[in-house]
């Protein structure tokens, strides 16, 4: 990113907010413009929710400021060369083979390039977060689910179809849970933000934990893994066993990400771990320095990502100053 770089319209599109800002060189974002989205309306309110947040944003920095271009963050699966969002999980059933990228362009009048959440979040860590420098990487994120990308050498790995990267569905309990694409003892289905919350309200029905059995009662349908996190944290050894075993299967997948691909950073993201990055991150590492092969597991660094909430914005914002799909080398 030079200097002298024209500030652009960076978009957002996640499965409960769109967010838009203008973002100034060096990844400096403006006041964000957040939107909640219109899953249930269908695709076309989804696209104009888009539009409005992007026009707000940019009325909000004033007329004069003369964006480049709009950079688009979204769920996957994506075509990034064609600009189209194929069928995320989490924008409704009817949201499929949407041509976003070109339906914001005409809307703005503005050149944009759009790509998926993961990518992009790997691009800005890299160029402007926890993993600047480095030529081989993983960015990891937990939350309600687990996504990841890989770069590997400088180069974002993408394979044919745009699907490398799911490191959440690696299997590490070949007897574990049911995960939410279908098969059995991913690691999404352990220790994401869904799994861990299942596993919380199970241990409230079935008596085990008069803690969470109140955390349910309180929170009803928005009982979530931040309440489980909460109840260990006061103290509660059911929820503790819980996100002991969460913890647990993400620090064996750490293992086997480094044996795969040698990276030198890990960085990983997404509100659950974050909240605790400690008790996450520090038990991923000892494992790794024990269990990978010895030069690998020496060298890989697992740490906390760094660019926070705007790292979206951030990549969607290196997107658009480099005109095309995110890559790492280029
Ligand atoms: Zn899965």
């Amino acid at each position: 990113v030079k200097a002298e770089e024209p500030p652009a319209l960076a978009l957002d599109l996640g499965g409960t907010q769109v967010r838009a800002a203008v973002v100034t060189t060096p990844g400096r974002v403006g006041s964000a413009v957040r939107i909640p989205t219109p899953v249930d309306e269908g695709p076309d309110a989804v696209v104009e929710a888009c539009v409005t947040a992007l026009r707000q944003a940019w009325a909000s920095e004033g007329a004069h400021v003369r964006p480049a271009a709009i950079g688009i963050c979204t769920p996957g699966p994506v075509d990034p060369f064609r600009g189209v969002v194929v069928d995320p999980p989490n924008l409704g059933p009817r949201f499929r083979d949407v041509p976003l990228r070109d339906r914001v362009a005409a809307s703005l009048g503005l050149p944009a390039v759009l790509d998926r959440d993961t990518q992009v979040a790997a691009l800005a860590e890299g160029r402007l977060g926890a993993a600047v420098g480095a030529t081989d990487y993983l960015y990891i994120t937990i939350s309600t689910g687990i996504g990841g990308a890989i770069v590997s050498g400088g180069r974002l790995l993408r394979g044919p179809d745009g699907g490398a990267g799911e490191v959440g569905h690696i299997v590490v309990d070949r007897t574990g849970p049911r995960c939410g694409c279908g098969a059995t003892g991913h690691l999404e289905a352990i220790s994401a933000g869904v799994a861990v919350a299942r596993a919380g309200r199970e241990a409230a029905e079935s008596g085990r934990s008069p803690a969470l059995r109140r955390a349910v009662a309180a929170h009803g349908a928005s009982f979530g893994a931040r309440h489980v996190a909460d109840a260990e944290a006061a103290g509660d050894p059911v929820a503790a066993a819980i996100l002991a075993d969460a913890r647990d299967a993400f620090a064996r997948a750490c293992v086997s990400f480094v044996d795969l691909f040698n990276p030198e950073v890990i960085v990983v993201g997404g509100g659950l771990v974050l909240g605790d990055a400690a008790r996450w991150l520090g038990p991923a590492n000892e494992r790794v320095r024990r269990e990978a092969f010895r030069l690998a597991g020496r060298r890989a660094r697992i740490v906390p990502a760094r660019l926070g909430d705007d790292v979206g914005l951030v990549g969607a914002y290196l997107l658009a100053v480099r005109g095309g799909p995110a890559a790492v080398d280029g």
